[in-house]
């Protein structure tokens, strides 16, 4: 469904990304692991039409060239992303956050159905669908910024260190809420400091260092690789 290939970010002369190819099909989990300043949160803005990338670079999503798309594009091609710090809007309620996903094109006929699906899936946010967002937790905000890009009714869903400030027992929760989204046919994308827990979650692993993929597997022949549990796992 997603398929990149040759992806290149500079940032003046800083090359943070090279060569880097990774696919995402649909109802999979795909996890990129790497160090502070690997270049995650660069290739996740890449492939949501945030940030540039160079000659070379191509990106296909559902078999057409989405190379230089706009960011407002991509989401109209079915790729939604959750950026880190979640990016909600706190003076508004969650029913308003949640009502502006659904502004894509692609997202409008079926607006009724995606809300009845993200408060299925987040019961609590329907109970508190007129509380101000910014009076919510922090997991609960995190919900909020999920329901938010599946009100845009993506393929793909992309989420940049979702587990951050979350406790132990809420990134399990979020965990289990991603392989709910998943299992409905949504492909999702995600950067994780978490590699424990996401790896156990996850279909598949990409592991980057310095701009560049250096290995991809299986999430459990990663779990159980030695070496990827002491670079990646903070295990020995
Ligand atoms: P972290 O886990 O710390 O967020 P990351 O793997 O997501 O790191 P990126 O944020 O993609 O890494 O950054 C990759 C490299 O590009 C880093 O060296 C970073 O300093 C640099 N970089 C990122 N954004 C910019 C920018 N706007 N201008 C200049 N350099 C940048």
């Amino acid at each position: 469904m997603l398929e990149v290939s040759n992806l290149g970010v500079r940032y003046g002369r800083h090359v943070a990304l090279e060569g880097v190819s990774a696919r995402v099909s649909k109802g999979e989990i795909c996890v990129i692991l790497g160090a502070n300043g690997a270049g995650k949160s660069s290739f996740l803005g890449a492939v949501a039409g945030l940030v540039g990338t160079e000659a070379g670079t191509r990106i296909v999503m559902n078999g057409k060239d989405v190379t230089k798309l706009d960011a407002h594009l991509m989401v109209e091609e079915g790729i939604a992303l959750v950026p880190e710090g979640r990016g909600i809007f706190g003076e508004l309620t969650v029913a308003e956050n949640l009502r502006l996903g659904s502004h894509a094109r692609r997202a409008k006929p079926d607006a009724g159905k995606m809300l009845d699906f993200v408060y299925g899936l987040f019961p609590r946010l329907a109970e508190r669908r007129r509380q101000l967002a910014q009076t919510m937790s922090g997991g609960e905000q995190q919900m909020v910024a999920i329901g938010r890009a599946l009100m845009s009714k993506p393929d793909i869903l992309m989420l940049d260190e979702p587990s951050l400030g979350l406790s132990p027992l809420l990134s399990k929760e979020l965990f289990k809420s991603l392989a709910t989204i998943a299992a409905e046919g949504f492909g999702i994308l995600l950067v994780e400091q978490n590699a424990r827990l996401s790896l156990k979650t996850a279909d598949r692993g990409y592991l980057i260092e310095t701009g560049r993929i250096v290995g991809e597997d299986t999430a459990p022949n990663l779990l159980k690789d030695p070496k990827v549990m002491s670079a990646y796992l903070g295990d020995a």
